[in-house]
């Protein structure tokens, strides 16, 4: 069948309504396009901040740098703004841009296939087929959420849940919980958790390096005062942005000072918070700071110190019906047990539902691992562009000021395509390979290849594939100016 055959033809198609989703859907309805849809899988938006709905979940990004520069919040109501202030925040905008109309809900992609002939996407979805000249890959890297494959799993008993699908129906209160992982979902629940079960065990496999998160409720002036004062809010968000840009020297060569400070800092504040216990020795991080995501938190150390929590220092070795066993071999009873183990970031299941021009998938053609030139356009896909995809992590700052400077490259890309009359654009093969051999050599010597294991190193190859090795006002540079010969159009076939 062709892909034009009887199907609803939008100009537009996003996959996914998190940020990224509504992101793309308020800029194209700024730039005076009604011609999409966004399709999402799940009965409601939100993405992520949907999804991570566990006890304490919270942003650690001033919630200033937080929200869209062209859809400006002044009314966060705590500095680092928590997960149901985040998710109402893009409620709003979808609410304030008139996007519900665009929504189709349930609506999970099942297959996208590019159609040379046609030059459109031809996309299979739960609920009926699409076609769409564009597609906006916007399903975030932070999406699949990853348990372990542990033996006995399925002979557990009691509730086992990931933070990520948080089962508020499970009772904590008085029951004896398990946390596996201590990234940071984990950090964010456990003081929560201890204040619920009668006993918490934390099982730790490599201990986090954690500083201070300095966070507090905004008062009704400082509200008052963002909505009034010209220019408060801009100033605001420029302080966060370069106060988090210096970050950065932490984690490239050059600055070690930086990552002294870092560490010094991050070692006073658990030296202190966990003074006279025997806790010191077991949560000392022994790989270096930054090579795994700092985490914020001032009162998961606090927790840990509370007489019904123990730190399991051990990697996991098998769950029983009602046990957990360590490497060590010991066995300690369990009745709820809460997976804080991240995700599956490495080979996202879109990868394999997205097909290009050589009939081959995402995940075929990354047989390497994820690369995109400029993070956002694979050569051989054409009209596809990937949103906070590969390379598009951040350790340091907002994940929003990358998600603007990748939508005013789609924009630009798409003027691009209006000003030639061309029907479709991809990347050039040698752009996209010299881009992928400049993050390369951009990680190599970095922070983050010092021999720790996380989710910014694809597990396969050890390459990074999901971080974006250098600032954010980098990445702004690199995206500023369009560049045309990195580019190949398709011209319309005559008539
Ligand atoms: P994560 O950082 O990948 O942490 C996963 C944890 O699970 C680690 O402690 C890991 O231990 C442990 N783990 C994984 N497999 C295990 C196994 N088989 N046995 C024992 N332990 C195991 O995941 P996350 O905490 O969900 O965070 C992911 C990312 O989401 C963050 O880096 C951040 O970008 C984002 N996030 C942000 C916020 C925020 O803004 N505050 C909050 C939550 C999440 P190892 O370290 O030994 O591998």
């Amino acid at each position: 069948m062709t892909a034009a055959a009887h199907h609803p033809h939008v100009h537009t198609a996003v996959i996914g309504s998190g940020y990224s989703g509504i992101g793309t859907a308020i800029r194209l309805k700024q730039s005076g396009t009604d011609d999409f849809v966004i399709l999402e899988k799940a009965p409601r938006l939100g993405g992520a901040w949907r999804d991570n709905a566990y006890p304490g979940a919270a942003c650690d990004v001033p919630g200033h740098l937080y929200a869209f520069s062209f859809a400006p919040n002044t009314a966060w109501r705590t500095t680092l703004p928590t997960q149901p202030e985040v998710l109402a925040y893009l409620e709003h905008c979808a609410t304030r841009y008139a996007l519900h109309p665009h929504l189709r809900l349930n609506c999970e992609l099942t297959s996208a296939r590019w159609h040379p002939d046609e030059g459109r996407w031809r996309l299979d979805t739960t609920r009926g087929t699409y076609t769409a000249s564009v597609l906006v890959v916007a399903t975030g890297l932070l999406s699949t959420p990853h348990i372990p494959g542990l033996p006995g799993l399925e002979t557990f008993q009691g509730p086992a849940f990931h933070t990520a699908r948080w089962d508020h129906e499970a009772d904590l209160t008085g029951k004896r919980v398990a946390v596996i992982g201590t990234g940071a979902s984990a950090v964010q629940c456990i003081p929560h958790l201890q204040r619920r079960a009668a006993h918490l065990d934390v099982y730790q496999r490599t201990p986090p390096w954690v500083l201070p998160r300095l966070r507090r409720r905004t008062t009704a002036l400082e509200r008052a005062a963002l909505r009034h004062v010209p220019g408060l809010p801009r100033l605001l968000r420029h302080t966060a942005y370069w106060s988090r840009e210096l970050w950065t020297l932490a984690f490239v060569p050059g600055h070690p000072w930086a990552r002294v400070l870092a560490a010094t800092a991050a070692h006073l504040h658990r030296l202190l918070q966990l003074r006279g216990t025997a806790l010191r020795g077991p949560t000392r991080p022994s790989y270096r700071v930054g090579c795994k995501r700092i985490l914020l938190a001032s009162d998961y150390y606090p927790a840990l110190r509370q007489p019904n929590v123990d730190v399991v220092a051990q990697g996991v070795e098998k769950i029983g019906p009602r046990t957990i066993t360590t490497a060590d071999g010991s066995r300690r009873p369990a009745d709820v047990i809460v997976f804080a183990t991240g995700f599956r970031v490495y080979d996202p299941p879109v990868s394999h539902r997205v097909t290009g021009t050589d009939g081959r998938t995402l995940a075929e053609h990354w047989g390497e691992g994820m690369a995109a030139h400029n993070n956002v356009t694979v050569p051989g896909f054409p009209n596809l562009f990937l949103l906070l995809g590969p390379n598009s992590g951040l350790g340091h700052s907002s994940l929003v000021l990358m998600l603007e400077a990748q939508l005013d490259h789609v924009l630009a890309c798409l003027g691009h395509l209006e000003r030639t009359g061309a029907q479709a654009i991809e990347a050039t093969r040698e752009a996209w390979h010299t881009y992928r051999r400049q993050l390369r050599d951009h990680t190599s010597g970095s922070t983050w290849t010092t021999g720790c294991d996380s989710w910014y190193l694809d597990p396969r190859t050890g390459h990074n594939t999901a971080l974006w090795p250098r600032s954010v006002i980098a990445y702004r540079n690199l995206l500023r100016a369009f560049r045309p010969q990195d580019h190949t159009l398709t011209r319309r076939p005559a008539p």
